[in-house]
């Protein structure tokens, strides 16, 4: 059964964004536009490819082994623009984030984080905000505004690549060789984009990043799993955050849905796993809601028989949120029972956190600028009337503690 909402934009305007479109998807492209003969559709469709997707040009005039009047039907019924990078701010320790507009008023974050997976790793939305409302989640306190389409998602990487000057795609010393999608949204409803965007990001004349390096977290919308598997060969991170169905009927909701045991059913037939494709098992830190001994034992229980890693994740609190982070004594206590089981080092180090960059829980801009105004308003009550602006941005800074290290824990 289908459980993909399709609320992805429709292309209205001509000239049509093609960077979203798989190969077949281009073939059909290019014939409906009339602007290529059906028997040359595959042969333009593969040079059309390359230059997209090996090259990374934007402009149909920089691809050279096409005849000028081709290109000209190309431009007039294609674009390749790129979105409009609202900002870009790069942390000192490397760390970049990117608000990218993609339309008016669907702005989106994604986050460079280096010296993660093999060489760095983006970490990418799928939606902006979510229908999930986990309880400890800033993206789950906004609405579903819409499912990204794949080009919105292919552009994320684009833009990043770009940044680093990563075109055409390098067979080595690349920086940004991990994909992970733990921004904003749940995945799983939005599959059908999700798994052409990395049918298009893992092709071998393209982009070409390994699939074993693309990982997708979701909640656990469990009737998409195997689908997951199949379309995507993708890595599989599951936030579970809770060893007993009450608990997890509270922090992810979904659970009520599906609880924890066809949830647990539900990964251990997810296809392909094996010592060297395990599982990440993402588990927020809450405190005095799920970090005790107990709970950690209750958890290696659980997973017990799947080829797993855990990923501790401290939590990020957000304006608004009654959680609490757990103390660092708790995480590590819990960490060293984990350890005592098998799992190594689970617990990361935040990245970026002088740039806010928190992948995992971003919500789009104008949403963060009404929080924050909020509480500069609550502040400014409380506080003396001399603060400067300046001491209330260092203020926000530290109330949105980052979390880039997420990307860390799924492929370290
Ligand atoms: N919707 C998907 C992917 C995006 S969320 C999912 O839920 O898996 C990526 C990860 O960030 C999830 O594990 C999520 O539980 C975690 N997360 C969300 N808000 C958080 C917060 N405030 N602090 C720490 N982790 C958080
Ligand atoms: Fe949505 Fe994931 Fe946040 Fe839950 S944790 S509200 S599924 S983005």
């Amino acid at each position: 059964m289908a459980h993909t909402l399709d609320l992805s934009a429709k292309p209205s305007s001509s000239p049509v964004n093609i960077t979203g479109l798989t190969r077949e998807g281009l073939v059909e492209a290019l014939i409906a536009s009339g602007s290529v003969e059906p028997r040359k559709a595959k042969m333009r469709m593969q040079q059309v490819w390359r230059w997209i997707h090996h090259y990374g040009v934007t402009d149909f005039d920089l691809m050279t082994d096409i005849a000028k009047d081709q290109r000209a039907l190309f431009k007039d019924h294609f674009t390749l623009a790129r979105p409009e990078i609202v900002e870009r701010q790069i942390s000192r320790d490397g760390t970049r984030k990117y608000l990218i507009r993609m339309a008016p008023g669907i702005e989106v974050e994604s986050v460079y984080i280096p010296d993660v997976g093999r060489a760095g790793a983006l970490c990418v939305s799928s939606q902006v905000g979510c229908t999930l409302n986990c309880s400890f989640c800033h993206t789950g306190t906004q609405k579903l505004v819409r499912n990204l389409t794949a080009a919105e998602i292919v552009a994320q990487v684009q833009v990043a690549r770009d940044d680093l000057g990563e075109w055409p795609s390098p067979k080595e010393d690349r920086r940004l060789s991990n994909i992970v999608f733990m921004g904003m949204g749940e995945p799983l409803y939005n599959l059908d984009n999700v798994a052409d965007a990395i049918a298009i990001i893992s092709d071998h004349e393209g982009i070409a990043l390994s699939r074993r390096r693309i990982t997708v977290s979701t909640s656990g919308v469990v009737p998409e799993l195997p689908a997951l598997g199949e379309r995507t060969a993708a890595m599989l991170a599951i936030s579970l955050h809770a060893t007993n169905d009450d608990l997890r009927d509270v922090l992810v909701p979904l659970n009520k849905k599906y609880p924890i045991e066809q949830l647990m059913a539900g990964i251990r037939a997810y296809p392909g796993l094996s010592n060297a494709r395990r599982v990440t098992f993402e588990y927020v830190m809450l405190k005095g809601v799920n970090d005790s001994p107990a709970e950690a034992r209750e958890l290696i229980r659980l997973l017990k028989g799947i080829p797993a890693k855990i990923n501790l994740i401290p939590f990020n609190p957000w304006p608004g949120t009654d959680y609490q982070c757990s103390d660092w004594k708790t995480i590590e206590a819990f960490a060293a029972i984990l350890n005592k089981a098998g799992y190594a080092s689970p617990i990361r180090t935040p990245r970026g956190r002088d740039i806010l960059a928190a992948c995992g829980q971003l919500k789009s801009e104008s949403e963060k600028k009404r929080a924050s105004v909020v509480r500069r308003e609550a502040k400014a009550a409380a506080e003396v009337a001399a603060e400067t602006a300046s001491e209330q941005d260092t203020g926000e800074a530290e109330d949105h503690l980052p979390y880039a290290h997420l990307a860390a824990g799924m492929i370290g």
